[in-house]
């Protein structure tokens, strides 16, 4: 947030900040599905639906469970949210009782933690760093069981550090899940932004037994460029979609009726949109990890999905950059932007203080250029 405070603050001022430390696609959303919701405002359809969502839009949803990850689901199990922040939290409010423990991996997005905290749980961090791929395993998870360990927190594709977990990984903790009777959160938000080949495989896939203790959530914000409209779900067991439902009923009433609409389209229609994204992301990609590679104290693992990488930086912790000393990945940050006018995020943020997350759903051009200050800046640590 320091850094997000004092990068706008220098552009207010002029200066020409390379933005690094966004986490939306800065593609526009799509113009079929911009459309969708214009019609959707004209025909009328401003007003209240069901608590879950439109029946219609839970349809297409269960139809992309199917296609796309192999997963039955009747629409009474689907619940729509105002995001998938918002389906997050109430899939933790339904599971926890006060005290619970989750299961969350470091580098984990900021917000897990916080809104398990909200649900009166508490996250329980296993530190996993690029030696083991930013990967949990269920050796990770058992060393940190205890009588109150309710549910494991997943999220593959990554953000922030772009792991995606392989489908024999993620079988040995539906295994392991199973096994030891928790729940399993798992956050497939970055599903479509997969690259070098990399498959995705929904952990509810595996089986019945796992299916039924698995949460996926999934929404509209990064596939298809909706982050402003919206649009999360979630996908369980009928009784848990119906407490999850119950909670949404009285806190948002129902998602907004105009995104619901627009977001049958993203589902139903052609997805070459995502695709054409897609290949964009990942000519970015490959260009920010290489040059990330080339500067001297660097280390940035590859990344196969979604539109983040993860850059080792702690060789510079304990040096000086330009009279100032670099403490640790806070200090980078804040001289990286305002001496070579470059926003990212310090993984502090992220529980791995030794990392910088860069995003890089930012042309290829801004990419050149903000990576080129940091180099030069980088060279000059002594
Ligand atoms: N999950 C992950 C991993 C994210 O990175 C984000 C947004 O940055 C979200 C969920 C939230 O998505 P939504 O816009 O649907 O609330």
């Amino acid at each position: 947030m320091s850094i997000d405070t004092r990068s706008k603050q220098l552009q207010s001022e002029g200066v020409d900040v390379v933005n690094f430390s966004v986490g939306e696609p800065d593609f526009d959303t799509p113009r079929h599905i911009k459309d969708a919701g214009i019609e959707a405002i004209n025909k009328g359809e401003t007003k209240y639906t069901p608590g879950s969502g439109t029946v219609d839009l839970r349809k297409a949803i269960c139809a992309k469970l199917k296609r796309d990850n192999n997963l039955e689901y009747t629409p009474e199990q689907i619940v729509v949210s105002t995001g998938a922040k918002q389906s997050l939290y109430n899939a933790f409010m339904t599971i926890l009782e006060p005290g619970d423990e989750v299961i969350v991996q470091a580098p984990y997005w900021v917000s897990y933690p916080e809104i398990i905290k909200l649900a009166q749980g508490v996250p329980v961090v296993v530190q996993t760093d690029d030696s083991n791929n930013f990967k949990l395993t269920p050796g990770m998870i058992e060393a940190k069981l205890t009588e109150r360990t309710r549910a494991i927190n997943l999220n593959s594709p990554s953000n922030p550090t772009g792991a995606v977990y392989t489908p024999r990984e993620l079988q040995a903790l539906a295994e392991f899940a199973v096994e030891h009777d928790l729940w399993v959160v798992t956050d497939e938000m970055y599903e479509r932004l997969l690259y070098e080949g990399v498959q995705h495989v929904s952990i509810a896939s595996f089986g019945p037994e796992i299916k039924q203790r698995t949460i996926t959530i999934n929404g509209m914000s990064k596939a298809y460029a909706m982050t402003g409209w919206r649009m999360g779900y979630s996908a369980s067991e009928a009784a848990v979609a119906k407490a999850m439902a119950d909670m949404q009923g009285h806190l948002t009433g129902c998602p907004n009726s105009i995104s619901q609409r627009a977001s049958v389209t993203a589902l139903n229609a052609d997805q070459a949109t995502v695709e054409v994204m897609r290949q964009e992301f990942d000519k970015r990609r490959v260009f920010a990890r290489d040059r990330l590679n080339a500067m001297p104290g660097v280390r940035c693992p590859n990344a196969t999905g979604a539109f983040y990488l993860f850059p080792h930086v702690a060789p510079f912790f304990g040096k000086t950059i330009r009279g100032r000393k670099i403490r640790g990945a806070d200090d980078l940050g804040l001289a990286i932007l305002e001496l070579a006018n470059v926003a990212l995020v310090p993984g502090t943020g992220f529980g791995a203080p030794d990392y910088l997350r860069i995003s890089y759903a930012t042309s290829l051009e801004r990419i050149q250029t903000g990576l080129d200050r940091m180099a030069a800046l980088l060279a000059e640590a002594e």
